[in-house]
């Protein structure tokens, strides 16, 4: 029984990839305005919110067991998030199947229904203390950066991919709110943004690039007019899920004049047609590595980062080797690499042609022994420069920060052992004076 003279405290684990994280933070911000508690603990809760995530198997039993664990520990649980929207073969949900006790499971970007389960089972406060929460909402990233979700679901039917059978068709938010969330951003101390979405370039398509409204005056819901617009914040502001779409070319001098970072996070996932194909792929008709060769024409500094899969359906060793000399070409910075392995409910687990495992593998071990090479020599390109880079961490070894190169908790770091003085969330300037596979090494320039 709830004690009614006490707050309803609501506990809450948060699993899953960045667009999971924002789903969090909607549903926390919500939570907090209607004046509820969070607990960091089990015991302190009424109830849990478990924000759960499908995409690999791996993240599926991690979900299930946090179910499980929040269900021994405290028992009344509500399951959001990728794996709620889960299906078996039989049409039942996979939740409910394995753990029958839970109080209800929503799908993703539920922030509505979840709420409403909460009052169901927890009984809003009488009085919200609605001046308490802050106008950025709650976050879950560290102070000074923040991620920007611009859009929900996606267009493409990948054939390795569920998402949109999760998240459904592309819905972009408008454009004004984006913005106005971005604002509030930085009022409160962010000083980089990270734009996500499942994809990107197609930012507006949904909306026939509807034109809304930023500070009264008229912008585009599109890509490039979101860049402008985030470009005009003074803050770091990093693109990632974009497709190399023939329209991102408008947005690379943006990039060369520093408006928004030189960086793109472009999952290529193959370069051999057949297999992009196979996987069909957005873009997988285009000339990426003329692109390519162009972008850094215009901006030299840009880092692409992409991830790949060795071992689809059908790969043959010539399509692998063809994504090898491709690479070879592209020069990409950062790069990371899966074995292909199949997802409950994606299509392409009915192609012809699936790969033994030490086959998937052997190749992804390939692909990344190949590909380091070509990491460390675009990263050496770096030594003895004079670059920017943001304070993520100080203590008495140093600072640990990022260039303008690193994405948080994917890329590399940038190591400064001058840096006891330094802030985090601070912009510093530093001398790059090594470099290994992933890092940079750097001292502070004195002014
Ligand atoms: S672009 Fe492809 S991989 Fe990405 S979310 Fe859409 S369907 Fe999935």
């Amino acid at each position: 029984m709830n004690n009614p003279s006490r707050t309803p405290t609501v506990g809450f684990v948060s699993l899953g990839c960045p667009k999971a994280t924002v789903d969090s933070e909607n549903i926390l911000t919500r939570l907090r305005a209607e004046g509820y508690d969070i607990s960091g603990s089990y015991d302190g809760a009424d109830l849990v919110i478990v924000n759960t995530c499908g995409f690999i198997d791996a993240a599926v039993e991690e979900s299930l067991d946090a179910i499980g664990e929040a269900l021994h520990e405290n028992g009344r649980v509500i399951v959001t998030g990728c794996l709620g929207a889960k299906k078996d073969a039989a049409g039942q949900g996979i939740v409910e199947q394995v753990h029958p006790k839970v109080l209800a499971v929503t799908g993703p970007h539920a922030t509505e229904e979840v709420m409403s389960v909460v009052h169901e089972h927890l009984p809003k406060p009488h009085d919200p203390f609605i001046d308490l929460v802050p106008p950025q909402g709650i976050r879950l990233t560290p102070q000074h950066y923040a991620y920007l979700k611009i859009s929900e679901g996606c267009n493409h039917r990948c054939s390795f991919c569920i998402i949109p059978s999760m998240r459904g068709d592309l819905v972009s938010r408008p454009i004004g709110e984006v913005m106005k969330e971005a604002e509030a951003l930085v009022d409160a101390g962010v000083k980089e943004i990270l734009v996500v979405s499942q994809d990107t370039s197609a930012y507006g398509v949904d909306v026939k690039y509807r034109t809304g409204f930023w500070g009264g005056r008229p912008v585009k819901t599109k890509m490039y007019d979101l860049c402008k617009a985030l470009g005009e914040l003074g803050v770091w502001v990093r693109l990632h899920y974009v497709y190399p779409y023939p329209h991102v070319d408008d947005i690379i001098p943006l990039m060369a004049e520093g408006k928004i970072l030189p960086y793109l996070d472009i999952p290529f996932q193959h370069a051999s047609t057949r297999v992009l194909k196979r996987m069909k792929r957005p873009a997988a008709a285009e000339n990426t590595l003329e692109r390519i060769r162009r972008w850094r024409e215009i901006c030299p500094d840009l880092t692409i980062r992409s991830t790949f899969i060795a071992g689809f359906p059908g790969e043959t060793e010539e399509d692998f080797n063809e994504l090898l000399d491709w690479l070879s070409e592209a020069q990409l910075d950062r790069v990371g690499c899966f074995s292909y392995s199949p997802v409950e409910g994606a299509t392409a687990n009915e192609l012809d042609g699936q790969l033994p495992d030490e086959v998937r593998e052997e190749r992804r071990d390939r692909l990344m022994e190949h590909q380091e090479d070509i990491s460390t020599q675009r990263l050496e390109r770096m030594l003895d420069r004079e670059i920017t880079v943001l304070v993520d961490e100080v203590d008495d070894e140093g600072a640990v920060a990022r260039s303008m190169g690193d994405a948080p908790e994917i890329d590399g770091l940038v190591i400064i052992p001058d840096g006891t003085d330094l802030e985090v969330g601070e912009y510093a300037r530093v001398r790059v004076t090594d470099v290994d596979v992933h890092d940079l090494y750097a001292q502070i320039i004195e002014d």
